[in-house]
């Protein structure tokens, strides 16, 4: 990058979704805007605050404090999208040449942020956070994260790096890669890493969330996994197909026994255990084949009805933006 006197300052672009985040956001922005004057000598920044249809007073506080701080600017959406939406509609409002997307519970520290600029001005184009340490989360929560990520990276036709989350840094051109995928099961890291350019990793100590309760139970965090795994890999289409050939060739050898005991012996009209075995057997083994090919037809159907990705309620901070279609 050219760091010369004359060059323009760079514009940084910290985007931060919110949902129902009443009790730590005016707590995160203080600390947001402390980050922002810490780097004012040679970095312009904005903070896009993204509000996934908060139901409590998020989004009022957010105003406010738009009103308060030029820098500060307010997307607000009309319903509650999901994390990775949310993040989408802050990329999409950012005008950065870098965006940094970190988490509105402070669970990832705002000073990492100054090393994902260092590295940025390096030349890296993704600077991504690796968790070192999760203080503060349930031991299923870090098992199965733990889990899911190697899985992913088994499945996956890219690889994605291990237990890193959102929090990191983008430069103008990966965003713009990232803005131009339609998909709507979004799955932000992986999208990252399927952009490519230069990637390198920072690792972080992640700190508990400040307060509030997280936002993912174990139902979202199934669909998250779910999402992760079938936008990146048509691998279980093809276990589908290996399970079925699999219970073939087991069927292959109840028929060979079954035509033999009626040809060979006079014991063939008991049985019935082994076909009721067979029976539910391939019945399951049919109904998990057309469970997957469903996932898949299910995200097909969803991609063809070409909604949005997501509906703007208000803009704050954006007046040129105001006039322009909402999405
Ligand atoms: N979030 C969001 N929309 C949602 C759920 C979460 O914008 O539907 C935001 C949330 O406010 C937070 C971030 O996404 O800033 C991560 O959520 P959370 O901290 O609850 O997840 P966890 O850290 O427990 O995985
Ligand atoms: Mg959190």
């Amino acid at each position: 990058m050219d760091t010369s006197v004359n060059a323009p300052r760079p514009l940084l672009s910290v985007v931060v979704p919110c949902y129902n985040e009443d009790p730590v956001i005016a707590e995160t922005a203080r600390q947001l805007r402390m980050f922002c004057d810490s780097v004012a000598a040679d970095t312009d920044t904005e903070l896009v605050f993204v509000d996934d249809g908060s139901r409590d007073s998020t989004r009022s506080v957010l105003k406010l404090l738009g009103e308060q701080d030029a820098r500060i600017r307010v997307v607000g959406l009309a319903r509650n999208f999901g994390h990775q939406i949310a993040v989408t509609a802050g990329m999409d409002a950012a005008r950065g040449d870098a965006v940094i997307i970190i988490d509105a519970d402070l669970q990832d520290p705002p000073d990492v942020m100054r090393l994902m600029l260092a590295k940025w001005r390096e030349g890296y184009d993704v600077v991504y956070g690796t968790r070192t340490e999760r203080p503060g989360e349930s031991a299923f929560k870090l098992a199965s994260a733990r889990q899911f990520y190697r899985l992913l990276n088994k499945l996956s036709d890219v690889p994605i790096p291990l237990d890193t989350g959102d929090f990191r840094l983008m430069s103008r051109r990966v965003v713009d890669v990232l803005r131009a995928m339609p998909e709507r099961d979004r799955f932000v890291r992986g999208m990252v890493s399927w952009a490519g350019f230069k990637q390198t990793a920072l690792p972080y100590q992640r700190a508990p969330r400040l307060a509030g309760v997280s936002k993912y139970p174990l139902r979202k965090m199934l669909r998250f996994a779910t999402d992760g795994i079938l936008s990146f890999s048509t691998k279980p289409l093809q276990m589908a197909m290996g399970l079925g050939m699999a219970a073939a060739a087991v069927s292959m050898l109840g028929i060979i026994y079954a035509l033999w005991l009626r040809v060979f012996t006079n014991i063939w009209v008991e049985g019935w255990t082994a076909l009721m075995i067979a029976v539910l057997f391939l019945g399951g083994v049919q109904l998990v084949c057309v469970g997957i090919l469903g996932e898949y037809i299910g995200r097909i159907y969803g991609e063809v009805k070409r909604r949005p990705l997501y509906v703007v309620q208000e803009y704050v901070g954006y007046q040129a933006r105001a006039q322009e279609p909402l999405f």
